[in-house]
């Protein structure tokens, strides 16, 4: 082979496509900016023993997902697998949650990793944009983490996604329900690895995909039938400002989290577009999760949307975004001393906040040309010796067509006022 590739499950982002993840992110976070979350980076490494607490011994992530390594010093590091460990992890660290504003609420964007199988929609490296607020128990807030979802999908131009809603109960009804469960799971005819989930993690069991397992749950304990009654009226309150913004959901009773810090409100946005990887995001309430990690008492919730997905869904739905021309004005110039003005009159363009560009490489009037429609600017800024001597420069308007000369040293002012 003579040229590298890039690792197995992973994929560049190029352009032109790669404008549309970085539109997605953007229109993932901007309902979060304007809802009060603060944005929040972390390493895209942590002690491994971060994530083989805070996100569950018994998962997948943790006991088959995770790419974990041994540094030359010796840490015991692993590759982020997921975000809100690490979120909650520095906002202790920063004593966030001291500072007498609760909750603290933040977003997030970046690169996540799992060893899994590579397939369509399921990578090895992806993305995700993420939300967390952290140390407040009120619907209301995980209410307004379902609706800036529902919101950041909708300004996308997505349809095709449904939001599944359900509550997972807490310490109180929880227990009671998990071992109901089971005790009807035991009885049924299930291999080693099912069999040992019901021991760790019996919630999980419900949520197999095999058909010959889902046709045993049939008349499992419904989680529903024992949720405590502070338990039902949060999710009822929950319900009714969701159903009161105008966000329809469906409720999943099959949905769920196996982790015992995972309490009450759980939710997960699918699209009917793609396939079996058909969830784009998920999320829920962790009111555990901070004392697993040492921290204190801080309930919490929040939700990652997987930005690959999103960009799926759209293209299952033949969306296209709007994405403005990222050139305002081309230049184009014809020999050397245009070069040495054009090239000036540029620098005065982007130093006054005008998207240019130039045809680098002293190229012909048609290659340059094509660039310069290539680049979607609405102008160009032509100019060959003949003018240059008459003072001018061309400046041309590529929708309409008009040309009109101007000198060189007003050409920057005009652009500026043309667009606006
Ligand atoms: P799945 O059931 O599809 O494995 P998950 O429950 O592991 O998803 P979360 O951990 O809740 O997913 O992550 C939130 C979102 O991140 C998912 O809804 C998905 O859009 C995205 N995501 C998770 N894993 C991957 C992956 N391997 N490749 C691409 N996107 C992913
Ligand atoms: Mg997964």
């Amino acid at each position: 082979m003579s040229t590298f590739q890039a690792p197995k499950g992973t994929y560049d982002l190029t352009p032109p496509r790669s404008a549309t993840f970085l539109a997605v992110r953007e229109a993932i976070s901007a309902p979060l900016r304007d809802s009060g979350y603060g944005y929040i980076e972390t390493p895209g490494f942590e002690n491994v023993e971060l994530f083989a607490r805070g996100v569950g011994e018994s998962t997948d992530i943790v006991t088959k997902e995770m790419y974990t390594l041994t540094t030359k010093g010796g840490d015991q590091l692993a590759l982020r697998p997921e975000g809100t460990a690490s979120v909650l992890r520095a906002a202790l660290e920063a004593n966030l949650h001291k500072a007498g504003n609760l909750p603290v609420k933040l977003w997030y964007s970046g690169s996540y990793y799992r060893y899994e199988r590579p397939q369509a929609g399921r990578y090895r490296h992806f993305s995700q944009v993420g939300a967390e607020a952290i140390g407040t128990e009120d619907p209301a807030l995980d209410a307004e983490l379902i609706i800036l979802a529902d919101q950041a999908y909708r300004s996308l131009g997505l349809r095709r996604f449904r939001i599944l809603l359900n509550s997972l109960g807490d310490k109180e009804c929880r227990p009671v329900y998990r071992e109901a469960l089971q005790t009807f799971l035991r009885d049924l005819d299930l291999d080693e690895e099912t069999r040992r989930r019901i021991e760790i993690n019996p919630l999980r069991v419900l949520d197999d995909k095999r058909a010959d397992v889902q046709k045993q749950l049939t008349d499992a304990p419904k989680l529903r039938d024992y949720l405590c009654d502070a338990c039902k009226a949060y999710h009822e309150e929950v319900r009714a400002l969701l159903t009161a913004a105008g966000v329809a959901f469906e409720d999943d009773e099959k949905l769920v989290r196996g982790l015992d810090y995972y309490t009450r409100t759980t939710f997960e946005f699918v699209h009917d577009g793609l396939g079996s990887q058909s969830a784009v995001g998920g999320g829920g309430r962790y009111d555990g999760l901070s004392e697993m990690i040492g921290g204190p008492e801080l309930p919490s919730v929040g939700w990652a949307l997987g930005v690959d997905r999103t960009v799926l869904a759209l293209e299952a739905e033949s969306v296209e975004l709007d994405l403005p021309a990222t050139t305002s004005v081309y230049a184009v110039p014809l020999g050397e001393e245009a070069r040495r003005v054009l090239f000036g009159v540029v620098t005065e363009l982007r130093r006054a906040g005008i998207a240019a560009d130039f045809a680098f490489g002293g190229r012909g009037l048609k290659g340059a040309m094509k660039s310069a429609n290539r680049s979607g600017a609405r102008y160009t800024l032509v100019a060959g010796e003949r003018d240059l001597a008459e003072g001018v420069v061309q400046l041309k308007d590529m929708e309409s067509g008009e040309q009109s000369a101007v000198p060189p040293a007003e050409a920057a002012a005009e652009l500026a006022k043309r667009l606006g």
